[in-house]
């Protein structure tokens, strides 16, 4: 029996498509081909942007023949877009032939909701609120090559107008820390090189436990003592809630990339506040300030919604000096889309299509140049690279990453795979760097199974 499962949006949703191939492996499935050939398809969805949606919607459409020919494949539909009110009724009113929908909630339900499958034509259950020890205790089927993905938090508590998070995956809850501590530990024990913390707010990791000490801060600063050689990172940091405290410990570790993605949206304080973002342009420049003071290495990376209702073009310039100032590694730049749902949804003032699509391009302009100057600087460089994966064009080469995280390809043989080599960097552009090794740091004996060979992230 095969399964198969298309994964859409975040890291979110990549890592609970780990947990949920590992409860179809434990039950004996193994990786199907592609979907048309699995006895169990999984769209694991996305409610953020419409288009997303429309995707799904065309992808699940597309199995409605092979459903046809294959009357025994189960299709399951979980995840975000699912968790919205009305989903449910509206995914077996356009596609009958579904037969299994649940939420963001209950995903460690889905082998019961298999069983269940087997007497019943559909079963659909969203839940609002779930006991986080039971995903917690899933046992996922990483795919992810070196990189590990851990939670640290779930849920949201803020609200920005336009997204839809908190409505779908519910408010903020904590794992407690010694739980977080252990599964980072246990990794780093199977050769895993790098641990990347998720959560939709990571800064405000224990704001809901009533110990004082159980914070982000010191989560960082417990994994970091751990006796290992790894890469830590995490994401996403909310601007509002990024203490000089978790600063200084990324400073002053000896695992924690210097590196931060410090999602933006906006530079102009109108649009900022309309977001409900909590923070002004100058308080945001001067966690930049405060960051590079104490770490003089760092390197951003940021996201930016170009078209909020209400955006003029001086609200636009604002987000170019914005941008001009910090000078960003790297940016993920969105169009505002509607999202149902959301109070952005109804405010006034849309902008049309063709100027968010001007200031988009007119951004992604400023930003390639800032890149392309950045990236130069590294040229001539000795930097410490993780090997993560082998060149997909190239033959003999490989690619790792920096730790400011860019992309940097090389010569290498494949058993280098999760090492720590030392590479000199010979060219450059805007988006990664090329360059030899020079030095073997750390050899790892460890095998991984490399990122999209189970589960393809749509
Ligand atoms: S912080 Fe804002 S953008 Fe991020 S998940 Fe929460 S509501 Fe959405």
């Amino acid at each position: 029996m095969k399964y198969y499962i298309n994964t859409y949006g975040c890291q979110m949703n990549v890592h609970e498509s780990e947990k949920m191939a590992g409860i179809l492996e434990k039950m004996g499935y193994t990786l199907a081909e592609n979907d048309a050939v699995a006895d169990v398809v999984v769209f694991n969805t996305c409610a953020v942007r419409e288009s997303a949606e429309q995707k799904i919607f065309g992808n699940i459409g597309m199995l409605k023949n092979v459903k046809a020919k294959n009357p025994n494949m189960i299709i399951a539909v979980c995840g975000c877009m699912s968790q919205q009110k009305g989903y449910p009724e509206l995914i077996l009113k356009k596609y009958p032939y579904v037969d299994i929908i649940f939420g963001t909630h209950n995903i460690a339900k889905l082998q019961e909701f298999l069983v269940q499958k087997q007497t019943k034509k559909h079963v659909v259950e969203v839940v609002e609120t779930e006991d986080i020890r039971l995903r917690d205790s899933m046992e996922p089927t990483r795919t992810s090559g070196t990189n590990a993905w851990v939670n640290i938090n779930y849920g949201c508590n803020n609200f920005c107008t336009y997204c839809i998070v908190p409505y779908v995956r519910g408010r903020e809850v904590s794992r407690p820390m010694e739980d977080i501590v252990c599964e980072v530990e246990s990794l780093l024990k199977q050769g895993y090189k790098q641990i990347t913390l998720l959560g939709q707010n990571v800064n405000s990791y224990g704001n809901d436990m009533a110990d004082e000490n159980i914070t982000f801060a010191n989560l960082l600063k417990q994994i970091d003592n751990l006796p290992y050689k790894f890469r830590l990172r995490f994401m996403s940091s909310h601007p509002k809630d990024l203490s000089e405290d978790v600063v200084k410990v990324m400073a002053n570790s000896k695992n924690i990339c210097h590196y931060l993605h410090l999602p933006v949206q906006s530079g102009s304080n109108k649009i900022l506040k309309a977001m409900n973002r909590n923070y002004t342009h100058e308080h945001y420049m001067s966690l930049i300030d405060m960051c590079r003071k104490h770490m003089s290495d760092i390197e951003f990376s940021s996201d930016f919604i170009v078209g909020f209702p209400g955006e003029t073009e001086e609200d636009f310039e604002d987000t170019i000096k914005l941008v001009k100032k910090v000078k960003y590694q790297q940016l993920f730049t969105f169009i505002y889309s509607k999202r149902k749902g959301t109070v952005a949804e109804k405010m006034p003032n849309q902008v049309d299509i063709k100027t968010k699509h001007q200031r988009l391009s007119k951004l992604i302009e400023i930003q390639r140049e800032i890149a392309t100057e950045i990236s130069s600087k590294y040229i001539g460089k000795k930097l410490e690279v993780l090997v993560e994966g082998i060149h997909p064009k190239k033959k003999g080469y490989l690619l790792g990453s920096t730790d400011f995280g860019k992309t940097i390809s090389f010569e290498g043989a494949e058993d280098l795979l999760g090492s720590f080599v030392l590479v000199e960097v010979q060219k450059s552009n805007n988006t990664s760097l090329s360059g030899k090794i020079v030095d073997i740091l750390e050899k790892s004996n460890s095998e991984y199974r490399l990122p999209l060979d189970k589960i393809r992230r749509k």
